[in-house]
């Protein structure tokens, strides 16, 4: 299956990412964290993309097209993947169909939705382990031991995009274009709207439900 998990910055994208990619034994690719082990590694990339990041920016295409297609391209995506934060922009979603022709499409495209109001909330309260990449909150899932990781013991670190000046600065600039990507993706018959409220047990369960009804043209089911 390939897949395409859509939704504003806090909507859960990256903790329903790694749930279904387990599930269904797909490559879970995020283009956020590609970008942040850019940034941490000191690399070309991630001096190019740091800047924009940093005040919640998107980074320019002509980056993260290239970045993002080149991973699809190797063999371990060729099962099956699961995109989260890709595509943000409707060039992107273009050259991923360009680059698609011939391979398969994508399958489904889940757009999680939660009220504004909320993301605010639960953005500002994430802690991420930089060592496995596990994502805790403070209200609805906070780790065993302050800011420690249950699984590695690495120290939790907050995103510094998870500021709440930048927050805001996100929601603005991805709340028109996850709209116009979620009409692009509707116009091709793909787009499954699931509500993104309450327990992520929950939301993981709606997607599963909304993913048995998808007809699979790629990889393996
Ligand atoms: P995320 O973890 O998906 O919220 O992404 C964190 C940051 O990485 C974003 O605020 C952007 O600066 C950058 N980024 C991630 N994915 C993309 C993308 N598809 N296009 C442009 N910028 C991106």
């Amino acid at each position: 299956m390939q897949l395409i998990l859509l939704g504003l910055p806090g909507a859960g994208k990256g903790t329903q990412a790694q749930a279904i990619a387990r599930r269904h034994g797909l490559l879970h690719i995020s283009t956020g964290d590609m970008f942040r082990e850019a940034v941490a590694a000191d690399t070309e990339l991630g001096r190019r993309a740091d800047g924009f990041m940093s005040r919640g920016e998107l980074v320019p295409d002509e980056v993260t097209i290239g970045m993002l297609l080149e991973r699809v391209a190797r063999p371990d995506a060729g099962a099956g993947f699961m995109l989260d934060g890709f595509p943000r922009t409707i060039a992107q979603a273009q050259a991923l169909d360009l680059a698609l022709e011939g391979r398969g499409p994508i399958d489904a495209v889940l757009y999680i939705e939660v009220p504004e109001g909320d993301l605010m909330a639960r953005l500002t309260g994430r802690w991420t382990c930089p060592g496995c990449g596990a994502i805790y909150h403070e209200q609805h899932s906070p780790s065993r031991e302050a800011e420690q990781c249950d699984n590695c013991d690495s120290k939790l670190t907050q995103r510094d995009d998870d500021r709440p000046e930048t927050v805001k600065a996100r929601l603005d600039v991805n709340r028109e274009s996850t709209e116009a990507l979620a009409a692009y993706y509707d116009e091709a018959g793909k787009l499954a709207r699931i509500d993104g409220a309450g327990d992520p047990s929950q939301v993981t369960e709606r997607l599963l439900e909304a993913l048995a009804g998808v007809p699979v043209t790629t990889g393996r089911a």
